[in-house]
């Protein structure tokens, strides 16, 4: 997998982000990709059409641990919007996935979250690494990360601070 699939596999993540932002829930986006950078599978966030556990990363690890061989899953990378949660972090290490790629980072979230007055999540924000500390991990992005943060914006109807 080269750099220009990596990033057009980010993007991807992104747009289903948007995806799932257009259907009234949260904007969150993963892609499942193998070593050789092909697409196995999608998920976007379904936290309010189905219930509060549909994370994209949570449904791409479980459907991993489903249907790939442990050689797969260990060479497969998922690329997402937002870094993975604990939840989705564990699920991530169990399932025995290989590389994480991340647009946004949970920090930068929470200090977004802070700066719209928002109460801090159930679950605390610790990053990958601190749960999952075998995965390799890589992220933000800074210009997706942007694009990132101006979909929670909208998603939490508070005027974008980051000038276009
Ligand atoms: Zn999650």
């Amino acid at each position: 997998m080269n750099t220009t699939q990596r990033h057009q596999l980010l993007q991807r993540a992104v747009a289903l982000a948007e995806q799932a932002f257009e259907a009234g829930d949260e904007p969150f986006g993963s892609v499942l990709a193998d070593a050789q950078g092909v697409v196995l599978r999608e998920a976007r966030n379904r936290i309010n059409s189905v219930d509060a556990t549909q994370h994209p990363e949570f449904e791409l690890a479980r459907w991993a641990a489903q249907h790939l061989d442990a050689e797969t899953r260990r060479t497969a990378t998922v690329f997402t919007s937002g870094e993975h949660c604990p939840m989705c972090a564990a699920a991530h290490a169990w399932a025995g996935l290989g590389p994480i790629v991340y647009a946004s980072s949970s920090k930068q979230l929470a200090a977004w979250h802070k700066e719209w007055g928002l109460e801090s999540p159930p679950v605390a924000p610790l990053t990958i690494d601190q749960v999952a500390p075998k995965v390799s991990v890589s992220g933000p992005d800074e210009a997706l990360a942007r694009a990132v943060y101006k979909l929670h914006c909208r998603y939490r109807g508070v005027a974008s601070s980051m000038s276009d």
